[in-house]
């Protein structure tokens, strides 16, 4: 019989809806007991094992349910785990009580379909979504309320004034007529007689200005990333590489339903724990790119074979790949590697928030982030500012386009 008391316990993945606990004493992985009413009701197949946060590795849930085990339960505070900002997901209730949302919009939803004796509640799941909408509201109302009470998280993030002045970001101020566009949701400037985006806005500044502009994002940078990263990621000797299954990506594009596409990918990409456990693997790699002079070279030698991983990152598009074209051939080597680095050391985590645009000419090149008056920074953008300043030091400008009258 294990006697332990279970006195210090690590989640092994915080995101994980029902959480697992291993003991750092006896090293046994449980959930806490005040989970398991709801668990069983609504996730039974949830609860044999866990997904390491760092590593997807699936660790076997040993001794089920126990008692006082999530701080919580222990009476200690709890810590957020902000989700990312993704569609939907935009508030900061929403990404930091996104379990507790969760939790009671599937309960109420639960009893609700109890109500209504239908057969199954993933059948009502799927045919009745604006019930479950409706419910989930009200859910996000009252927590709102209570957080406006006692929070039961704080609120970690930095404010955009704060990112700023910590990374000594430059701000350029432009002005410009600010019009609403019904069509779309993004605001409009006014250019002449031309309503222009934002970004377009201040890349024909630019330009004005002797300067050549790439609007780029973040999508190019993941065509970079798969085309002169395949053949590490998808290297055979790695044993944790599975086929990996996805709808073709090109039909969806065209809102078809195309074939299923199967490509190599290990079961630990793009976490952190992948870049340590294939250290000596991804030193190789570099040393292999390092010794080609040609990027561009060999951008067009790797396009095709990286197809089938590009398809997986959504980073197939032809327009897309053009501009990943345009930006090997005006990065330098030096600059190329130290973006392949920065992304393969936690490539989820890092792969969203680059900025809109590269601007350049013969004599300098820098990065810009267009914003609109009372467009913020997102966190994913904050999170590339800061990983900027710590790792990739590329010049870096944020251009605010101020409200100005007609
Ligand atoms: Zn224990
Ligand atoms: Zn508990």
């Amino acid at each position: 019989m294990n006697k332990c008391i279970h006195l210090e316990v690590t989640c092994i993945n915080p995101y994980e809806i029902v959480r697992k606990y291993r003991c750092n004493t006896c090293d046994e992985v449980m959930m806490c007991a005040c989970e398991e009413e709801f668990a069983r009701r609504f996730l039974p197949h949830q609860l044999i094992y866990g997904k390491e946060l760092n590593t997807q590795e699936r660790i076997p849930v040993t001794i089920g349910f126990q008692k006082n085990i999530c701080n919580t339960c222990r009476g200690l505070p709890e810590k957020a785990y902000p989700k990312a900002e993704t569609y939907g997901r935009g508030s900061k209730i929403r990404r930091y009580y996104w379990r507790e949302i969760y939790f009671e919009t599937t309960r109420r939803f639960g009893d609700w379909v109890d109500s209504q004796n239908h057969i199954d509640y993933l059948v009502a799941r799927g045919k009745y979504p604006e019930v479950y909408s409706k419910l989930e509201k009200s859910v996000i109302e009252e927590i709102k309320k209570l957080h406006n009470l006692s929070p039961k998280y704080i609120y970690q993030e930095k404010s955009q004034k704060q990112v700023l002045e910590e990374n000594k970001v430059e701000v350029v101020k432009f002005k410009g007529v600010h019009i609403k566009r019904k069509e779309q949701r993004k605001i409009g400037i006014l250019e002449g007689t031309e309503i222009l985006s934002p970004e377009d806005f201040v890349s024909h500044h630019y330009k004005q200005h002797g300067y050549d502009v790439i609007v780029a994002e973040s999508i190019p940078f993941h065509v970079i990333f798969g085309i002169f990263m395949w053949l590490l990621i998808q290297d055979y000797k790695d044993p944790l590489v599975r086929i990996v299954g996805f709808g073709d990506r090109k039909a969806a594009d065209k809102r078809l339903k195309g074939e299923v596409i199967y490509t190599h990918r290990p079961e630990d990409f793009g976490t952190s724990g992948y870049a340590k456990r294939r250290s000596k693997a991804i030193t190789e790699h570099f040393t292999l790119i390092k010794s080609e002079n040609d990027m561009l070279w060999l951008f067009d030698y790797w396009l095709e074979p990286s197809e089938g991983l590009r398809q997986y990152l959504w980073a197939h598009r032809n327009a897309d790949i053009a501009r990943a074209r345009k930006i090997v051939s005006i990065l330098s080597k030096d600059t190329l590697i130290k973006i392949l680095k920065y992304l393969i050391t936690d490539y989820w985590k890092r792969y969203t928030g680059w900025p809109d645009l590269i601007v350049y000419n013969k004599q300098e090149l820098f990065m810009v982030e267009v914003k609109s008056s009372k467009d913020k920074l997102r966190e994913d953008q904050k999170n590339w500012i800061y990983g900027n300043s710590k790792e990739l030091h590329l010049p870096f400008k944020l251009a605010e386009i101020h409200k100005k009258t007609k």
